[in-house]
């Protein structure tokens, strides 16, 4: 799951990580009604961010910093009634319903700091560079050896020696040291106790020298949070962070009804059970030339009505043709079969259906698919996954 910036940057507070004062607001009024407290409480400048799960916002134009509140009036006009655009969004962009107004601050330094789970180590990773900012994806790739990274121990989690010795790695100096020591510690508790998957900064930013601080301050102005989804269920307060606005319409559908659903690019629905058997589906698609649409996990107990459920989020795909893949261990064929009968009369099938069950009640299932042949008129009975394959991609490929 994951948060906006303004909740990343709440438990970032939270934790004890510095963050400019801001607020989350949802009209364009109230962008100014909190731009103009912050200017009275003596910010020079304000900075105006769009709230979407999505990056790449200050290239696109989506954080604007403003010197007063007619500029934050068209700075937040402007974000509410245009859709986002970045590389790191669909082409078609994002609707942003939420802004941050927080106070802006001056920047001597951009670095970035993150952590997450290194698959290759089998490790939580912490990532660092000290050319933080809007650039990390071109630094990554032109100069990898400018990105740190710092493996933690799995029980101990980030030792407070790794993190001086990235500190200093990074070029901070002076009294710097110890502020980014403390972000990075604090960081990594934050990181363990929410189980987190990604929590990253970017940019993590040194002010000028001021008063009281001869070396500038370390402060954290973006927040990027992602949490396993299997820990939830014990992070009741990030659990209600969740903003349904921001996923994938189709997939929420699925898990509401405990489906799991993936959107892909082909014209192949596919409706199967279990994760492996998807895989496999996908590979045996694909072999024959297909792509698939999507693909739709009704897993081991889904009831009628979740199987009619998936079937009308697979034909909300604009699909050419659907291909059923059951294996019957824990679900029974007949009951996929029955579903399948039923759901042809509440959705109705206009396009292919390739149908392969195997496994539990098997026999029983063919009996009531063949006694719905009239209902079901672009039905397809495969005798095997090939021959399925085969089928449904011949199918798509006419009606492509
Ligand atoms: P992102 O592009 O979606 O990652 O959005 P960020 O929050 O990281 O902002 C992008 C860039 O805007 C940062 O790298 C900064 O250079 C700039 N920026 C954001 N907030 C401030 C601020 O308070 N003061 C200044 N001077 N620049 C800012
Ligand atoms: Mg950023």
């Amino acid at each position: 799951m994951k948060i906006h910036e303004y909740q990343g940057r709440e438990l970032l507070a939270g934790a004890g990580i510095p963050v400019p004062a801001g607020a989350m607001v949802r009209s364009v009024d109230d962008a100014v009604a909190r731009a103009a407290e912050l200017f009275e409480a003596g910010s020079a400048r304000v900075v105006i961010k769009a709230q979407v799960h999505a990056g790449g916002r200050g290239k696109a134009g989506f954080v604007t910093l403003v010197s007063s509140t007619g500029e934050a009036r068209d700075a937040a006009k402007f974000m509410l009634s245009n859709r986002m655009v970045s590389p790191q969004t669909p082409p078609e962009g994002l609707d942003v319903k939420r802004l941050l107004v927080a106070a802006a601050v001056d920047i001597a330094a951009e670095y970035y700091l993150a952590i997450t789970v290194d698959r290759s180590r089998n490790t939580n990773t912490m990532i660092a560079s000290a050319e933080g900012g809007v650039e990390i994806e071109a630094v990554a790739e032109r100069s990898p050896d400018a990105i740190k990274k710092v493996p933690m121990h799995p029980l101990l989690g980030l030792q407070p020696h790794q993190a001086r010795s990235l500190a200093f790695a990074l070029g901070f100096t002076g009294k710097q040291v110890g502020q980014a020591v403390k972000i990075m510690l604090k960081l990594a508790t934050l990181f363990l106790e929410t189980d987190a998957s990604l929590a990253e900064i970017n940019p993590l930013i040194v002010t000028p020298p001021g008063d009281g601080a001869p070396d500038g301050r370390v402060l954290a102005i973006d927040a990027k949070f992602s949490f396993d989804d299997n820990a939830l269920f014990r992070h009741a307060r990030i659990g209600e962070m969740f903003d349904p606005s921001e996923e994938n319409a189709a997939e929420l559908r699925a898990k509401n009804f405990g489906l799991s659903y993936i959107a892909l690019d082909g014209n192949i629905g596919c409706l199967v059970n279990g994760a492996g058997l998807a895989m496999s589906t996908m590979d045996i698609i694909k072999l024959h030339g297909g792509e698939p649409a999507n693909f739709l996990d009704v897993g081991g107990s889904a009831t009628d009505e979740a199987v009619a459920e998936a079937f009308r989020i697979i034909l909300g795909d604009d699909v050419q043709a659907i291909l059923v893949n059951i294996f019957g261990g824990i679900m029974q064929c007949d009951k996929i079969a029955r579903a399948i009968v039923a759901a042809a009369k509440e959705v109705g099938f206009t396009v292919p259906l390739v149908v392969r069950l195997e496994g539990t009640n098997v026999a029983e299932a063919r009996r009531v698919l063949d006694e719905a042949r009239a209902e079901i008129p672009t039905m397809v009975v495969a005798t095997d996954l090939a021959d399925a394959a085969k089928k449904v991609c011949a199918a798509a490929s006419v009606t492509a």
